[in-house]
């Protein structure tokens, strides 16, 4: 029977007990399952070490030598065995600290020696290595590279470790040899050069050499990604299909606000408009993703393009992540809209709007009087009915986690328009699994006359110098943020932080008044403490991270983010964004403990080094892997990755896309004959997407 097919029970070295435990721990049911189990990682075993050669960072090693002295220290549990390892010019020493009672030493005997060496005074020790008397050792043993395999402590309690892995699947490989059909087609193997499924089980599983095992590894992560690709793109040709809204008016609402705006647009906000506006008018539901550094003047876009569709008939409306600023931008909104008088309606609906008030709102939605409804998901709520919703922009896409994602409109009715934007631009790669199915505009340009704000990083001793900075600032009547971490877990504690360091600041600050804003005040005091700050009543702004996304006081020079190690680096540039935003030199402080782990050193390195928000991103995939990053993120990655790696793989990643691309041009649902395997993979996948923008529900 087919690899595919065989039940993982009946292979050889299993058994009942064991496939019990493939399955319910690895998900393993066949034999082709534990095929794809890829090695984590493989040790060199044709090559031999000399102590002397020995480097602080070396994995694995094997050494040829003897035992040259032992000794045993302690008695019973705590028993520790030691031993002087000798390879004929330098020597090591192994340890142990279990089983002492096991491992039997013998003199003037030639050893193999494997394990991981570490330095501790001078000399390089292994912990419990592995030693085989050089007569008891195979060829197979020293044969190239040796995988070794992702196992659990259940695996390993009944004695499913990476070894046993290996023997099951060396089991296998007569029969991998005879051929295995494969998911990829023959024409793609060929134009991207990727090895057949059956070379790549073998050279996986049993490599030859570095590259034969890289190559098989690559195809291996160009299918994963690919079939991901499929996944995304096929969903998109889908909606492609649908019918939208067309809305081709550019109308005098539009036409108007843009001769009154106070400054010109910047080339890339035109740009973008005209991607959106194309759209808007093509009579296909519009899903785009739209991009830009914190500050680069997304909201004016929003504004416009709600404009467009206001002038063809139609509602819209903004979500915001938080109330904060869904308040804001119904205020910033209302600013730009004066000029348009009473053509123009716009609304906020939030959580704290009282059920009397949510009446005419209602009302307003349903018989299409209300043109703009800002809000927080208060807007996904049942009772929110629209007479003729047309747009949906999402902004600050990220703070919506999945349980919030709920009806906007209903299943046969045409959707909206659709458009996520970002708080803070996503790696390209990430761009392109999380946001796959989204097509995408990028606003790579700040308004002129900004002037890059300024990055200092400072221990936290150093705080007298940073208040006496302060106070200029303040003198020369600027104002000043001053965050501090809040995290749910130490959520008490973090409180206590923040009252302190309020407390801290009035006592250093008696003569600036300072106004204080956390996510447990209630919605009003919240609402009145940032009132107070942006209308410059207050100096001095001390927060929690309420105030990362989307704030804009153009006054306010100066950002103070205390213990910054705690902030990942998406979140410190979004902070950052807070200054900077008037025509004032803008200054942020990071201060941290003296001590960093390299990790937080290179954060901050990045902080200091640059503003450009997409360099920042990259830097976060690469620092951190992209399960861990800010924005897919508080929902957990969308795609579950086994091989490949968004943070490394990314040319991987655009050659998968595009190849499936091609078959989906020619056949948008895969209804060819020749393209029934990919269908047919992909059901077996069930690649899940939860982030479908097209049909939020
Ligand atoms: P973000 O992209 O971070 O949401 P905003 O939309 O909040 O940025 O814009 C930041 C500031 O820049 C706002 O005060 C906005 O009015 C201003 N702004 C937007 N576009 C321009 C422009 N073309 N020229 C000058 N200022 C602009
Ligand atoms: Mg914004």
């Amino acid at each position: 029977m087919e690899l595919a097919h065989r039940d993982i029970t009946y292979c050889k070295n299993v058994g009942a007990k064991r496939a019990d435990i493939l399955r319910s721990e690895l998900g393993v049911c066949t034999a082709m399952d534990l095929l794809r189990q890829y090695p984590y990682k493989y040790i060199d075993r044709s090559r031999f070490y000399r102590i002397a050669e020995l480097d602080d960072e070396d994995t694995y090693v094997q050494i040829v030598g003897e035992i040259t002295e032992w000794h045993t220290i302690g008695i019973g549990k705590a028993q520790r065995l030691s031993a002087t390892f000798f390879d004929g010019t330098h020597q090591c020493e192994l340890v142990w600290f279990k089983g002492v009672q096991y491992v039997k030493l013998q003199r003037g005997v030639k050893y193999l020696l494997f394990g991981k060496p570490s330095r501790f005074n001078h000399i390089y020790n292994f912990v419990h290595p592995e030693l085989t008397p050089w007569d008891k050792v195979t060829p197979e043993m020293t044969q190239g590279l040796e995988p070794y395999y992702n196992t659990t402590e259940k695996m390993k309690r009944i004695g499913l470790n990476s070894k046993a892995l290996r023997s099951i699947i060396v089991e296998m490989l007569p029969e991998i040899k005879k051929g295995v059909p494969d998911t990829i087609g023959a024409d793609v193997l060929q134009k991207y050069r990727l090895m057949s499924l059956t070379d790549a089980l073998i050279s996986v599983h049993f490599p030859k050499d570095t590259l034969s095992m890289q190559n098989a590894r690559a195809r291996f992560k160009f299918e994963e990604l690919f079939f991901i690709q499929l996944q995304i793109l096929r969903q998109m040709k889908r909606r492609e299909l649908n019918p939208g809204f067309s809305m081709p008016i550019v109308g005098t609402r539009f036409h108007t606000l843009y001769k009154c705006l106070p400054f010109e647009l910047t080339n890339a906000q035109k740009r973008v408009i005209h991607e959106i506006h194309d759209d808007l008018k093509s009579g296909k539901q519009m899903n785009r993703l739209l991009q830009g550094d914190v500050g680069s003047g997304k909201t004016l876009v929003a504004l416009l393009c709600c404009l467009l569709a206001v002038d063809n008939g139609y509602q819209t409306c903004i979500m915001a992540p938080t109330e904060i600023l869904a308040n804001q931008h119904y205020e910033t909104l209302k600013t730009f809209l004066k000029p348009l008088g009473d053509t123009v309606h716009v609304s906020l609906l939030t959580g704290s709007i009282s059920a009397k008030n949510r009446i005419p709102i209602h009302n307003g939605l349903m018989n299409g009087t209300i043109h703009i409804l800002i809000g927080t998901h208060a807007l996904l709520e049942d009772a929110v009915q629209w007479k003729n919703l047309g747009l949906v922009i999402i902004d600050e896409q990220h703070r919506f986690g999945v349980a919030q994602r709920a009806k906007l409109w209903t299943k046969n009715q045409t959707p909206p328009h659709i458009l996520v934007m970002t708080a803070t631009p996503i790696p390209r790669t990430l761009a392109m699994t999380v946001y796959g199915d989204l097509q995408v505009s990028v606003i790579d340009e700040l308004p002129p006359g900004r002037k890059p704000v300024q990055t200092i990083h400072y221990s936290l001793q150093r705080r007298a110098q940073v208040y006496s900075f302060v106070r200029k600032q303040i003198q020369d009547g600027r104002q000043v943020y001053v965050v501090y971490p809040l995290i749910k877990e130490s959520e008490k504690m973090d409180l206590q932080d923040l009252q302190n360091g309020f407390n801290e600041l009035c006592e250093a600050f008696p003569e600036y008044k300072i106004s204080m804003v956390h996510g447990q005040m209630k919605a009003a005091d919240k609402d009145l403490q940032m009132q107070r700050f942006a209308s410059g009543e207050t100096q001095i702004l001390v927060a929690t991270t309420v105030i990362e996304v989307g704030v804009n006081v153009p006054n306010a020079s100066v950002m103070i983010i205390q213990n910054a190690e705690r902030f990942g680096l998406s979140q410190l540039h979004q902070l950052r964004g807070r200054v900077g935003r008037g025509a004032d030199q803008s200054f942020c402080i990071l201060l941290t403990d003296n001590e960093l782990t390299s990790d937080t050193r290179k954060r901050m390195d990045i902080m200091v080094a640059t503003n450009d928000g997409f360099r920042i991103a990259e830097a976060d995939l690469q620092l951190r892997g992209p399960g861990d990053l800010e924005g897919t993120m508080q929902s957990g990655t969308p795609f579950d990755l086994h091989i490949a790696n968004l943070a490394t793989d990314g040319q991987l990643l655009t050659l998968a896309r595009q190849a499936a691309m091609e078959i989906l041009e020619k056949d948008p649902l895969l209804e060819d004959e020749m393209n029934r395997i990919y269908k047919h993979r992909l059901d077996i996948l069930r690649i899940s997407q939860s982030y479908n923008w097209g049909e939020i529900s």
